[in-house]
């Protein structure tokens, strides 16, 4: 006998804050995980992406393999996705792992969210393996996803408009497609609402976030070690027993003198705990470097394997400081070395400083 089940991705609905711990949950037959069958697919997830919806080398093709890759590798996993293409339209039935744009294929899918998995596994739970599983991305939302850096500027008026990154919303799919269920608790890749827990780092990455870098190493285990501390713009939030998250933000103003109170996240993506130190900077533009004005440091941070939060740090603002619109940002010393060369972000609304 087969199941299948519908998930769609849902759009993101504002909130307030907290922090750490993350959790991983997953499709279970009898208490067993559901997962891809591995020998199935000689030791390689096929997944086969549609030439007539993304052809070779379009912006949609290349967000897609981006996100196989940061899964590719991520390290602490025998997981590995092969990239095929399709040209027959991926239809429901085929036993292949198919990603097309939304239309109907023989099985329900929700085209008001920005992407739906179908999943089909058999429920013996002796040998609980998913068939197929096929990523519809919502043909209606097209023109609301974004397909190059992911923007901050926007998410204020998120709703229906977006912009969706359509990487962030491929990478949560593949997360389903391998097994695993939606979180609840804190900034994760496969947090229901778009964008989930956000991208990491200046170049906005869409890295699986520890809550799924946990899970895929848990059903999948096998794979080298590998180190991964990355900063993040993003903060958990929750409302009313809703959670997702939302970008950091600084006061509209700060005198001269003053402090400035502010909070910032980071998240171990590797498999390994990390030590580090981090240093904040305030800056004229988003781009945080080691030549920007230093404000304040924070060394023997660490963290443990999955782990991800959100701090407040107040500094004070140097009185001799140019008057204007600075950005607030902090690059981690990845190797507690006193080199600055790690990781980095900006907080993405400026401060006034008078
Ligand atoms: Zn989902």
């Amino acid at each position: 006998m087969k199941h299948y089940v519908a998930l769609p991705v849902l759009l993101l609905s504002i909130l307030s804050f907290s922090s750490h711990i993350n959790a991983f949950t997953y499709m279970t037959c009898n208490g067993k995980p559901i997962t891809q069958f591995i020998p199935w697919h000689a030791s390689e997830i096929e997944l086969r992406i549609s030439d007539a919806n993304f052809p070779v080398l379009s912006d949609a093709d290349l967000a897609i393999k981006r996100a196989i890759i940061e899964i590719n590798e991520m390290g602490g996993t025998s997981l590995k996705f092969k990239v095929e293409r399709t040209s027959d339209g991926g239809e429901w039935g085929d036993l292949k792992n198919d990603l097309i744009l939304g239309r109907w294929i023989g099985q329900y899918y929700d085209p008001d969210a920005l992407a739906t998995i179908m999943l089909d596994y058999s429920n013996t739970c002796s040998s609980p393996y998913i068939y197929e599983a096929d990523i519809v991305f919502s043909s209606g939302h097209w023109d609301n996803f974004e397909f190059g850096k992911f923007s901050y500027e926007n998410m204020a008026d998120f709703g229906w408009d977006g912009p969706h990154s359509f990487e962030g919303i491929a990478l949560h799919e593949l997360g389903h497609l391998v097994g695993l269920e939606h979180t609840t608790t804190t900034l994760d890749t496969m947090l229901p609402d778009a964008p989930g827990g956000g991208p990491l780092g200046k170049d906005k990455r869409w890295i699986p976030l520890p809550d799924m870098a946990r899970g895929i190493r848990f059903l999948y285990p096998g794979g080298s070690k590998k180190s991964g501390v990355e900063a993040s713009a993003f903060q958990f939030v929750s409302t009313f027993g809703e959670v997702s998250s939302e970008i950091l933000t600084l006061p509209v103003q700060v005198k001269r003198g003053n402090t400035l109170r502010f909070s910032y996240t980071f998240a171990i993506t590797g498999t390994e705990k990390e030590t580090f130190n981090i240093f904040f900077y305030l800056s004229k533009d988003d781009k945080i470097t080691t030549s920007d004005i230093l404000v304040g440091s924070n060394t023997g941070a660490w963290g443990n394997p999955g782990s991800v939060g959100t701090y407040t740090r107040t500094i004070s603002v140097p009185n001799w400081i140019n008057t204007g619109d600075y950005f607030l940002g902090y690059i981690i010393d990845k190797n507690n070395n006193g080199q600055i060369d790690g990781s980095s972000v900006a907080i993405a609304t400026p401060t006034k400083i008078y």
